[in-house]
């Protein structure tokens, strides 16, 4: 039945109900928003390529030696030997405005990062975002919806643009509280050094940079040598035989690359449950950032048909005999990516549509996100992370720092973000199907939710990937937070037994999550594995919220 209704709701979405006349339509809108959507992407890139901030060594006051290295490199490859550039690419500007004690560069950078997309020249895309928002309006409404958010949402976990909605604005009222306490502390700080001026958005990242190392002093090549590879692998299949049983055992079998490793997987009965590869160093040939895949999904309508799972990373390689050293993000991303493994690895389901990772966007990051609080267990820190030398656990104080940090300065990155989310459904939900001033809507929409002046959208509209380069998270920016509410309130799960690996919520987790693929609706399968749906108060307490009035 499930596969027969996810072929049908393929087929509707995709216009198969429609008569000749609608269909045509269809495929005409479909045709120009794909061209729009390339044009978008082309025009963001151009802007980003012909903008460079070219500076002297004396210009370079407070950035670190990376940063530095990083802006002679690209003054470089721009033809400015001996210089340095600091360009629009996010890891370039944000690493200036985050140490650069300039408040005139500052504030230059900013202004040309939020500019991109609205230059006014041939890369200028505003007219671009008022006719694909008309055609996303017009194509929901061929197929019988109201807007594009609620076409697009009605196959999410979300079902609704409201449901999608509320979740943020619970979200929002607390964020804007926190950051305007953490505004406070910046402007005291600001006042302390003999400054004269109001807390600006260029201003936001140099000064809580400040305040973070003050308070937390956190040295990263201190944490280093407790978080070793091979330790944290060990960590993170010891967790998963812990919940599920699972046993690793390493094999020999050909590869793609020497880099790459094989563990034969298999559960408490010695059955086979899959191949996992992992492909954890950096090379030049690869994409960077870290992700999971699959060489052969599991099945059993062909045969009792097991996968090959594999992650990939960008972690830096050692000198030859030396052990590689992770920083707790790297940790944090390889358990993300193991627990996106696991769901393709534990799969149990007859039919390939629906099995392992093939569920709703705003559903697919539960199992990866989710993994990630048991990095964080006592049980598994003080087991794992040990010095590569001496073999001594981290001592408390650093473990403390490292997972502190965490809720600091949580208010100005909720408030980044969820003021996208928001203002993405706010343009997507429109129930009339003109061409709007996308940038009067912007605002619009910003002095609704009384966006704070300090701080700006982490991605302005002319030049919002996600939502316009090809628009996979177009009304479904929201599904970063969805996912988040989800992680936090399925570990409370765990936490409410008094046992991290509470065998009875772990057999259902992997009934239910796990090993279910998309057999059933994700909501419905949230509620069979944890008892209701979700709520977001776990969440809150994560990113340090809780106590904030809504
Ligand atoms: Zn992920």
């Amino acid at each position: 039945m499930r596969v027969l209704e996810r072929y049908h709701t393929r087929f509707v979405r995709a216009g198969a109900a429609l008569d000749k006349d609608a269909q045509g339509k269809l495929a005409a809108i479909n045709e120009r928003l794909a061209m729009l959507g390339t044009q978008f992407g082309q025009n963001v890139l151009a802007d980003e390529k012909s903008f460079a901030l070219i500076l002297d060594e004396a210009d370079l006051a407070g950035l670190p030696d990376f940063a530095k290295a990083n802006a002679k490199a690209a003054a470089e490859e721009r033809g400015h030997k001996g210089k340095y550039a600091i360009t629009l690419a996010r890891s370039s500007v944000e690493s200036f405005l985050q140490f650069s004690s300039r408040r005139d560069l500052r504030e230059k950078m900013m202004t040309a990062w939020l500019a991109r997309g609205e230059s006014g020249g041939k890369t200028d895309n505003r007219a671009l975002v008022a006719e694909m928002i008309k055609l996303r309006t017009e194509r929901a409404q061929l197929s019988g919806f109201k807007s594009f958010a609620d076409y697009r949402l009605d196959d999410q976990m979300a079902k609704t643009p409201q449901a999608a909605r509320q979740l943020l604005e619970e979200v929002w009222g607390r964020a804007r509280a926190r950051a305007g306490r953490e505004k406070n502390e910046l402007q005291k700080l600001i006042a302390e050094e003999g400054g004269n001026f109001a807390l600006a958005s260029h201003d936001w990242r140099y000064y809580a940079e400040k305040l973070r190392k003050a308070r937390y002093d956190l040295d990263e090549a201190s944490v280093k040598p407790y978080l070793a590879l091979d330790n944290m692998i060990a960590a993170a299949f010891d967790t998963a035989t812990r919940l599920f049983g699972l046993k690793f055992k390493p094999v020999d079998v050909p590869l793609y690359h020497p880099d790459a490793r094989a563990w034969e997987v298999t559960d408490r009965d010695g059955n086979d449950v899959g191949l996992f590869i992992g492909d954890y160093f950096a090379r030049t040939s690869k994409h960077s950032g870290a992700w999971m895949t699959s060489l052969r999904d599991q099945e059993k309508l062909r045969g009792n048909i097991r996968p090959i799972i594999l992650n990939v990373c960008n972690f830096s390689k050692p000198a030859a005999g030396e052990p590689a050293l992770l920083s707790f993000e790297d940790a944090r991303t390889l358990f993300h990516e193991f627990g996106h493994g696991l769901h393709g690895l534990l799969s149990n389901v007859t039919y390939p549509l629906l099995a392992g990772t093939a569920v709703p966007s705003d559903f697919v990051e539960l199992p990866s996100q989710l993994y990630e609080h048991w990095l964080e267990t006592p049980e598994i820190l003080t087991k794992y992370a040990r010095h590569y030398k001496s073999g001594e656990p981290m001592p408390q104080v650093l473990l403390d720092k490292v997972l502190k940090t965490r809720t600091f300065n949580q208010g100005f990155a909720t408030v980044e973000y969820t003021a996208c989310a928001l203002v993405d459904l706010d343009f997507h939900a429109r129930e009339k199907a003109d061409a709007p001033d996308v940038i009067a809507l912007e605002r619009e929409s910003l002095d609704r939710i009384q966006m704070p002046a300090e701080i700006a959208m982490r991605h302005r509209i002319p030049h919002f990937q996600h939502l316009f380069s090809g628009g996979g998270y177009a009304a479904a920016y929201y599904s970063y937070m969805w996912s988040e509410v989800l992680d936090a309130d399925a570990f409370a799960a765990f936490k409410e037994t008094g046992d991290h690996f509470d065998p009875a919520t772990a057999k259902k987790l992997r009934d239910f999550i796990y090993s279910a693929g998309n057999l059933r609706d994700p909501a419905e399968a949230y509620k069979a594995f944890r008892g209701r749906l979700p709520t977001v108060d776990a969440l809150l307490k994560k990113r340090g919220l809780a106590g904030e009035a809504a």
